[in-house]
C-alpha cells in the first residue's frame, strides 16, 4: 500500500517495524463539549485506514487517548482550559465533563459505524506516566524549570519544524496578537510539559508532582500514552491536519529526546471539513452533530457516505445540498443491493478482477472515492448475485456503510408506504400478542386485516404485510 507520508511529503510504500503488525495512534478528541462533523470525519477517515489495514491482513494495535485535562483553547500554551470552560457552562465539575463527552463520543462513533480503538486511555488516568517522562526529558537536559512550569527546550533539537520548512517567524506560538507572550520560554518554540504556575487559579484537577502541584501540558499526554501502549517503535500515527503543528511536532521531540532513536516514521493527516464561511467550529455558525443532522432526517451512515466520496487529503466544504446529494445517492445505492438476488455460480475471474479494482484504489493512498466507484462497478457488472453480495460484503467490511443489513431492512419494508394507517396499528398490536404469546389474539388480528383486505406473511426478514 502506498500512502502520503507528512514526514516525507511523499506517497510512500506502507511500511512496519514488525512485520504484520501495526502499531497505530490517533489523537483522541477533547471531551468537553459534542465532537461537531468535522472531528467525525477525521474519525471516520482513520476507521478506513485501521479497517483497511486489517483486511490487507495486517495485525493491528490502535491506541487513542482522551484529552480530560490539559489543552487549551490555542494550541499553543494560551488561552483557556477547555475542560474548564466546559464544566462551567454546564455547572459541573470537569470528571462529570468528562464522562459525559467521553461516553457521547463513542455513541457518535458507534452510529457511524466506527470502531471502538483496542486500547483508549483518558489522559488523568497517566499521571505518574508524565511525570517520569518529564523527569527523565529534565534529567537528560531537554527541558527546564522556569517560574514554576516545566517546558521543553526545542533549542535542543537539531531539528524543530519536522514536517514543513516554515520559517521560526511564521510558526511562531503563543505570540499571536492580543496574547501575552510567555515570558518564561527561553525559545518563543518551547512549550509546557507540567504547569504549575498558571493564570488558571480554579483549575479542578491538580497533582502532586517533584515540581510542584500542577497538572501535565496537552503535548505529552500523547507520547507517554502511545509508548506506554504502542511500545518504542510507533508505526502509524493519525490526527486531523490541524495537530500537525505545533502538537505532532511536539509529540515527535519530547518522544525522540526520551526514547533517543526515532520514533514514528509515519503520519497520516486528514484534512478539515469546512462550511462555506471557513473552519468549523463548536462555537461559531451552527453546531453541526451528528444528533442535529439524525434531527433534520439524516442517517449518520449517509454522512459516513459523504466522507468516503472525497479524498481524506482534500478539504471538504460540508453544505446541506451536498449532503441531501449523497444521502439520495446512499438510498439508491442501498435500493440496488436490496434487489440483487442471491443466486447464480461465482465466475473467479471477473470476481478477482472488481476486487482487485478496490484494491488498488485503496492501495493509492486510500482513495475512497475510487473504491465507491469500484463497489458500483461491482453493480453494474454481470457478476452473479451471488458473486455480487460476497464482494459487497468484503468492501463493506473496510467501508463500513452497512450496505448489506440497509439493504435487508429495506427488502423487509417494501411496499409498507402503502399500508394505510389502521392496518399498521393492528400490525403493531398484533406483533405486542406474539410477544406476550397470546397467539390467539394474533390470529384474531390477522383475520381482521385479512377482512380489510390485507394479508399477513412470515419471512424470514420479519413480518410483512401486502394487499390481497
Ligand atoms: P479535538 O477534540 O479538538 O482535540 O479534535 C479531535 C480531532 O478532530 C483532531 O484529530 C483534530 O485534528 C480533528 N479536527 C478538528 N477540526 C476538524 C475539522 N474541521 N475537520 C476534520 N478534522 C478536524
Ligand atoms: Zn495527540
Amino acid at each position: 500500500m502506498n500512502l502520503y507520508n507528512s514526514l516525507t511529503r511523499a506517497k510512500d510504500e506502507f511500511k512496519t517495524h514488525t512485520p504484520g503488525r501495526v502499531e497505530m495512534y490517533t489523537c483522541g478528541p477533547t471531551v468537553y463539549h459534542y465532537a461537531h462533523i468535522g472531528n467525525l470525519r477525521s474519525y471516520i477517515m482513520e476507521d478506513v485506514l485501521e479497517k483497511y489495514l486489517r483486511y490487507d491482513g495486517y495485525d493491528v494495535n490502535r491506541v487513542m487517548n482522551i484529552t480530560d485535562v490539559g489543552h487549551l483553547t490555542s494550541d499553543g500554551d494560551t488561552g483557556d482550559d477547555k475542560m474548564l470552560k466546559g464544566a462551567k457552562r454546564e455547572h459541573k465539575t470537569v470528571m462529570e465533563i468528562a464522562k459525559f463527552y467521553t461516553d457521547a463520543f463513542f455513541k457518535d462513533c458507534e452510529k457511524l459505524n466506527i470502531k471502538r480503538p483496542d486500547v483508549i486511555v483518558p489522559a488523568t488516568s497517566y499521571i505518574g506516566e508524565f511525570i517520569k517522562v518529564i523527569s527523565a526529558l529534565i534529567e537528560k537536559g531537554y527541558a527546564y524549570e522556569a517560574g514554576g512550569n516545566i517546558y521543553f527546550d526545542t533549542s535542543k533539537l537539531e531539528k524543530y519544524y519536522v514536517f514543513n520548512d516554515f520559517s521560526e517567524e511564521d510558526l511562531a506560538v503563543g505570540v499571536r496578537e492580543g496574547v501575552e507572550a510567555d515570558g518564561n520560554k527561553k525559545n518563543k518554540t518551547d512549550f509546557v510539559l507540567w504547569f504549575t504556575k498558571s493564570k488558571f487559579e480554579d483549575q479542578e484537577l491538580k497533582w502532586d508532582s517533584p515540581w510542584g502541584v500542577g497538572y501535565p501540558g496537552w503535548h505529552i499526554e500523547c507520547s507517554c500514552i502511545s509508548m506506554k501502549n504502542n511500545g518504542e517503535y510507533l508505526d502509524l500515527h493519525c490526527g486531523g491536519i490541524d495537530n500537525a503543528f505545533p502538537h505532532h511536532t511536539n509529540e515527535i521531540a519530547q518522544s525522540e529526546s526520551y526514547l533517543g532513536h526515532p520514533w514514528c516514521p509515519q503520519w497520516f493527516h486528514v484534512h478539515h471539513l469546512n462550511t462555506d464561511s471557513g473552519k468549523m467550529s463548536k462555537s461559531k455558525g451552527e453546531f453541526l452533530t451528528v444528533s442535529l443532522l439524525e434531527q433534520k432526517g439524516y442517517d449518520p451512515l449517509a454522512y459516513r457516505f459523504f466522507c468516503l466520496q472525497s479524498h481524506y487529503r482534500r478539504s471538504l466544504v460540508f453544505s446541506y445540498e451536498n449532503l441531501d446529494n449523497a444521502a439520495s445517492a446512499y438510498q439508491k445505492l442501498l435500493q440496488k443491493i436490496a434487489q440483487i438476488e442471491d443466486s447464480g455460480e461465482i465466475d473467479a475471474e471477473k470476481y478477482a478482477a472488481l476486487k482487485a479494482q478496490f484494491k488498488a484504489a485503496m492501495d493509492n493512498d486510500l482513495n475512497t472515492s475510487l473504491a465507491v466507484t469500484a463497489l458500483y462497478d461491482v453493480l453494474k457488472s454481470d457478476l452473479s448475485g451471488t458473486g455480487k453480495l460476497k464482494l459487497i460484503k468484503e468492501f463493506d467490511s473496510v467501508l463500513s456503510l452497512g450496505l448489506l443489513s440497509a439493504a435487508e431492512k429495506l427488502k423487509a419494508n417494501a411496499g409498507e408506504e402503502d399500508i394505510p394507517a389502521e392496518i399498521s396499528e393492528l400490525l403493531e398490536q398484533r406483533k405486542a400478542a406474539r410477544k406476550e404469546k397470546n397467539f390467539a389474539l394474533a390470529d384474531e388480528i390477522r383475520a381482521k386485516i385479512a377482512s380489510m383486505g390485507y394479508i399477513v406473511e412470515e419471512t424470514r426478514e420479519g413480518t410483512k404485510v401486502r394487499k390481497g
